[in-house]
């Protein structure tokens, strides 16, 4: 199911670590006030780019796996992200600024006190709340698509799946099994919940 999400994190992540590496090897003297802004903004916009690109192949992959006969395209992706999401409890986009405020913000701390450990420490932990960010949405961008899919092929009942391959997802085990009728499918409750929907027959 999330087999080639998967795949494109895989290079998402190398270009993040790329993207921090390029940002960490910088001296403090470029970076004062108003080219700390700049850099990270124009770091932020490649990573929502590189995001944007990843999450429009994984639709549409997603999407033709379940059947879909109709498109996703970039304004589903947009909009995906765009709706509020249970799992982050966050708005994607005013988060993204969030982080790189934050991160800013802790790059000219370290830099008036000249403390490299701090500004590599910042760097790293930003990249991690990134990835994780982007993989969650990731996992959104699938599951959205697949029951768009579900939805223009005229499915009306869906069955929650918690096991995959072996690999179960703990926290949904009282899920398993259960139908749902395609526009009253709960939320996902936390990150990293793999469970899944299949088509299923009223019960
Ligand atoms: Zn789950």
């Amino acid at each position: 199911m999330y087999r080639h999400l998967d795949l494109i994190l895989a290079d998402v992540k190398k270009s993040i670590r790329r993207e921090f590496n390029n940002l960490g090897g910088m001296g403090f003297d470029e970076l004062n006030v108003v080219n700390t802004r700049k850099v990270t903004q124009s770091m932020f916009d490649r990573l929502l780019a590189g995001n944007d690109a990843a999450y429009l192949k994984v639709a549409k992959k997603a999407y033709r796996a379940a059947g879909g006969t109709g498109k996703v395209d970039e304004e589903f992706v947009g909009d995906t992200l765009s709706a509020f999401n249970l799992v982050t409890g966050y708005l994607y986009f005013k988060e993204t600024e969030r982080k790189r405020l934050r991160l800013s913000e802790q790059i000219l701390t370290a830099r008036e006190y000249d403390d490299r450990l701090t500004f590599n420490a910042s760097l790293r932990k930003t990249a991690n709340l990134w990835y994780t960010q982007t993989a969650q949405y990731g996992v959104d961008i699938v599951d959205a698509a697949t029951l768009k899919a579900y939805k223009d092929r005229g499915i009306e009942y869906v069955k929650w799946i918690s096991k995959d391959d072996g690999k179960e997802c703990a926290d949904c085990g009282d899920r398993h099994g259960k139908v749902f009728k395609i526009t009253d499918v709960p939320a996902k409750t936390h990150y990293g919940c793999r469970c899944y929907l299949k088509p299923a027959e009223k019960e």
